[in-house]
Order: structure tokens, then sequence, then C-alpha cells
């Protein structure tokens, strides 16, 4: 036997040993470090979905969440599911923005939001539509219970005399107009929105701080 041609051998099998092995951590290294660029990016994915869903100023749900919400009910044809929708408008908005400026607007908005987050909790809806108004969604809830909730709602919003964060004065009270509708059988999104919004403007012609049923459609 040739010992130093096996010991020979002996060397360069270990050296490949630990080549492949110094190889393998390598690999592992790489493998776990995407695994944690995946986490990182799937989290990162959650956030922006998220945000794309939510308003900024009230952390509402949003007009595009909400109308895919309204889109997604008035799809499925359940008759034994009720739908009703409110649109809610802040009365006389804007004199808080002329008298106290847009910080302050942003401030009662954001006070109105909280208490429509607070009674629109799932499986309910509360969304900013826009501007000062907000809209909400109460599955299998019949027009009546979601009347008498709303207007809890509306003289919870009118009893509180707001202050102004800042210089702390009085800035009054802060009033709600809402029109409700219940979507009748068949009726798509667009035609309920529309009687919850001519509901609404009752309210507004009626003097205002007031929930307004809408009347059903000849269909
Ligand atoms: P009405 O009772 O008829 O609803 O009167 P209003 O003053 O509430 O209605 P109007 O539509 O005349 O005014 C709404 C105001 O809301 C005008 C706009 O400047 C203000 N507004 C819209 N979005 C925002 C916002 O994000 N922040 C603040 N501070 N104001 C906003
Ligand atoms: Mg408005
Ligand atoms: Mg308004």
């Amino acid at each position: 036997v040739d010992m130093s041609a096996l010991q020979k051998l002996v060397e360069s099998l270990s050296e490949a040993t630990t080549t492949v092995l110094d190889h393998h951590a390598a690999l592992e290294n790489r493998l776990s470090e995407s695994s944690r660029e995946v986490n990182r990016l799937r989290k990162h994915l959650d956030q922006v979905r998220m945000e794309a869903m939510t308003d900024a100023l009230t952390n509402l749900a949003n007009r595009k969440s909400f109308d895919e919400a309204l889109d997604t009910h008035c799809e499925s044809d359940d008759v034994s599911s009720p739908l009703s929708l409110a649109v809610i408008d802040i009365d006389h908005f804007k004199r808080f923005n002329d008298t106290w400026g847009h910080q302050t607007g942003d401030q009662v908005l954001r006070y109105v939001a909280s208490v429509l987050a607070r009674i629109g909790r799932p499986p309910r809806m509360a969304a900013r539509y826009g501007g000062e108004e907000f809209g909400l969604l109460f599955p299998g809830e019949t027009s009546a219970q979601v009347e008498r909730l709303l207007n809890e709602a509306r003289q919870e919003i009118a009893s509180r005399v707001l202050k102004r964060r800042s210089t702390n004065e009085d800035l009054g009270t802060v009033t709600i107009s809402v029109g409700v509708a219940q979507r009748q059988y068949g009726e798509d999104s667009f035609d309920l929105l529309d009687r919850a919004d001519k509901a609404l403007y009752q309210s507004k012609n009626n003097g205002r701080n007031r929930v307004t049923v809408a009347s059903l459609s000849s269909m």
C-alpha cells in the first residue's frame, strides 16, 4: 500500500467535505435571509393594503372600501337578510372651518368619526365617504332598529360641547343630519344610495340635526 497516496486521498476527501459543508451553510444563510425578506415584504404589503382601504384623517374605512362592501351586499340576493344604509353629513361644517380654521375642523371630523366608529363595529361598517360625509352599513338589521340607533348617535354628538384642543375655547356643539334607507329586494347600490341621499336632503331641508328614513321607491 502506498501510504502517501492514501494520505493524499484522505486529505482531499476531507477538504471536499469541508467545501460542501461551507457551501451548505452559505445556502442556508441565504435561504433564511430570503425568508426574512419575504416576511418583511408580506407585512409591508398588508400595511399598504390596509392604508389603501383606510381614511388617513379619521382611521375609518374610506370610500373605496365602503363602495366595495356596499356592492358586495347588493350583489347577494338574500331576502332573509336585510341591509340598511345611512348617509351622514355634518351640519354647517363650513362654519367651523371659517371660524376656527381647518385644523379645528379636522378635530371636529375626528370627533364625529369616533362616535360613528363605535356604532359601526363589524358586522356593521362605518366609513368616511368624503369631506364631512360618512356612510354606515347595517347588515341584518331592520330600518326601525337602525333609525333608533342613529338617533342615539345623533343625540350623543349634539350633546357634547366641544373644546378647541389648542386653546381650550368652547366650540359649541356639532350636529349631524342623516338619511337612512333599507335595501329593497333586487335594488342595486346606486339606487339605494340615491334614496338614502334624498332622505339626507330631507333632513337638511327640515331643519338639520335629524334622521329621515327614505321612502320606498316604486319598483
Ligand atoms: P350643510 O349643513 O348644508 O351640510 O353645510 P356645510 O357647511 O356642512 O356644507 P358645505 O358642503 O357647504 O361645506 C362642507 C365643508 O367641509 C367645506 C370644506 O371646506 C370642508 N371640508 C371638506 N373636507 C374637509 C377636511 O378634510 N377637513 C376640514 N377641516 N374641512 C373639510
Ligand atoms: Mg356635505
Ligand atoms: Mg355638511
